[in-house]
């Protein structure tokens, strides 16, 4: 009887337990994907997200063909998807990579329990992340609310496993479950087709994954520690899709970066920076775990007492469109909308910008990124954002507001990238005036000092 491979966030071959342990089972392999927009506590994917979505399961489908076996789409329930491709399959094992979100977890759990008391063998593995987030504690158990100690605490568990090979030969059946095509889940934009930056900008797929690590760690890993924070240096790795998507697994880009980074001298210290990057990821992920309404409430439950005034929904619109006259943030909102990535620190200037200048919850700007970011993921987009605005774990102080104009001086001092995306701002009078709105937010947090 086939077993299922359940794919999810880890559209690869490579490092993928859950397909290495199918095949080890020596019953034909059905891969399966389900779209799923439906089931009780999952967030629908964004606009820039199912767009990459699309082109990753194109590439995924083509990879699994070329082996022999085949991916079939469904969309629907999760739940009720995994058991009718089960039932039309006559499948005997259904396997999975684990997921972290509170919903899916549910679900899984619950699926799991079901199919096994039909008889199936049903198996969960780790690979989505370098550590289980249950392993990761304080002495008392606790789970970490700073990142330090947590990634110290994380460096001292034995080292996360070495990636597994991708397999050349997958069995398939001769006919397949019947599944969806995939145009028919419109995952593309048709009109207006707002992709034409995303197309230019970015290949998704696992084969483009990896020759992006490479390219990355070859060519440009020794500058990453100096120019990580300059928005037009290009001197990051932009791997976040591919990781957000599991077209590499983190094990893989820790192990590559390891071997890179065993030198000495400016690889070795970008290395370890760039590791501690990945860090940053696992703590989100594991945030999540412990905190699942991230993307809803305040991590900090003293935050809640932060009087937002009443949206000025034309403040917002300004900021989606990168229209506030403040140049940086500008450039920034531009970039998103035009390639669905933006460059870290300018994620930081454009959130705080929105949560303290324009005094606008975090939530809306959450929202706004889940929704045009390829990388948007269900655990450092919500972290990041809380981080940002204060209300978040290990959160960057209230008191240290983004000066939008000092930052372009700092990290964009020939103005290489506002010129590139924002060459017009500067003429534009700024919506709001930056000293007035900073004391008024400072104003605001008095409330949540004095509800502590
Ligand atoms: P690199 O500098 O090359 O870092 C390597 C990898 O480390 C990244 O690919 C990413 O997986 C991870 N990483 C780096 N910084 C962070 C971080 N602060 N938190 C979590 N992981 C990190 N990142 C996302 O992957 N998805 C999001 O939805 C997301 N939303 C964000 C929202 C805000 C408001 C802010 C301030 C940051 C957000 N980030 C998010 C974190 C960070 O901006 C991106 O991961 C990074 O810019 C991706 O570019 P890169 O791959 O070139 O990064």
């Amino acid at each position: 009887s086939p077993s299922i491979v359940w794919f999810r966030d880890d559209l690869r071959l490579a490092d993928h337990p859950a397909l290495l342990a199918a095949i080890d089972r020596g019953e034909p392999v059905v891969g399966l994907y389900v779209l799923d927009d439906e089931s009780e506590g999952i967030r629908p994917l964004g606009g820039a997200a199912r767009w990459w979505l699309h082109h990753s399961l194109t590439a995924l489908a083509a990879d699994l063909r070329e082996r022999g076996s085949h991916l079939v789409l469904r969309r629907g329930p999760a739940a009720s998807v995994v058991r009718s491709v089960v039932s039309d399959a006559d499948a005997g094992a259904v396997y999975w990579n684990r997921r972290y979100g509170g919903a899916e977890r549910a679900i899984d759990a619950a699926l799991k329990e079901g199919l096994r008391a039909d008889g199936l063998e049903v198996r969960s593995f780790a690979s989505s992340l370098l550590f289980e987030p249950w392993t990761v504690t304080t002495g008392s158990g606790t789970p970490f609310s700073v990142f330090t100690p947590f990634w110290r605490a994380a460096r001292n568990l034995p080292a996360p496993r070495q990636p597994l090979p991708a397999p050349t030969d997958i069995p398939g059946l001769p006919s397949p479950p019947a599944g969806d095509d995939l145009a028919d889940w419109e995952l593309l934009p048709t009109t207006p087709d707002w992709a034409g930056g995303l197309r230019e900008r970015w290949e998704p797929g696992e084969a483009a994954a990896r020759a992006r690590l490479r390219t990355f760690l070859d060519d440009d890993l020794g500058s990453y520690d100096a120019a990580r924070d300059e928005p037009s240096a290009g001197a990051t790795s932009l791997l976040s899709p591919r990781l957000r998507w599991g077209e590499l697994s983190p094990n893989t880009v820790w192990h590559a970066g390891v071997e890179t980074g065993g030198g000495t001298g400016a690889e070795a210290t970008s290395a370890s920076r760039f590791l501690s990057e990945l860090g940053w990821r696992e703590f989100a992920w594991h945030t999540l775990f412990h905190f699942p309404d991230l993307a809803t409430k305040n991590w900090r439950s003293g935050f809640d007492a932060f009087p937002w005034p009443p949206l000025r929904p034309e403040h917002l619109t300004a900021w989606e469109r990168g229209e506030t006259g403040i140049p940086l943030v500008d450039a920034g909102m531009r970039e998103l909308w035009h390639t669905g990535y933006m460059h870290n620190r300018v994620r930081m200037v454009t959130a705080s910008f929105l949560t303290k200048n324009l005094l606008i919850d975090w939530r809306l700007g959450e929202q706004w990124f889940w929704d045009t970011l390829v990388d948007a993921d269900g655990a450092s987009n919500a972290f990041n954002w809380q981080w940002v605005a204060g209300s978040g774990a290990d959160a960057s102080p209230y008191f240290r507001i983004f000066n939008p104009e000092r930052q372009a001086e700092r990290f964009d001092p020939r103005g290489l990238y506002i010129g590139q995306w924002a060459p017009d701002s500067a003429a534009r009078e700024p919506i709001v005036d930056l000293a007035a709105t900073r004391r008024e937010a400072l104003a605001a947090y008095e409330h949540v000092k004095r509800a502590r």
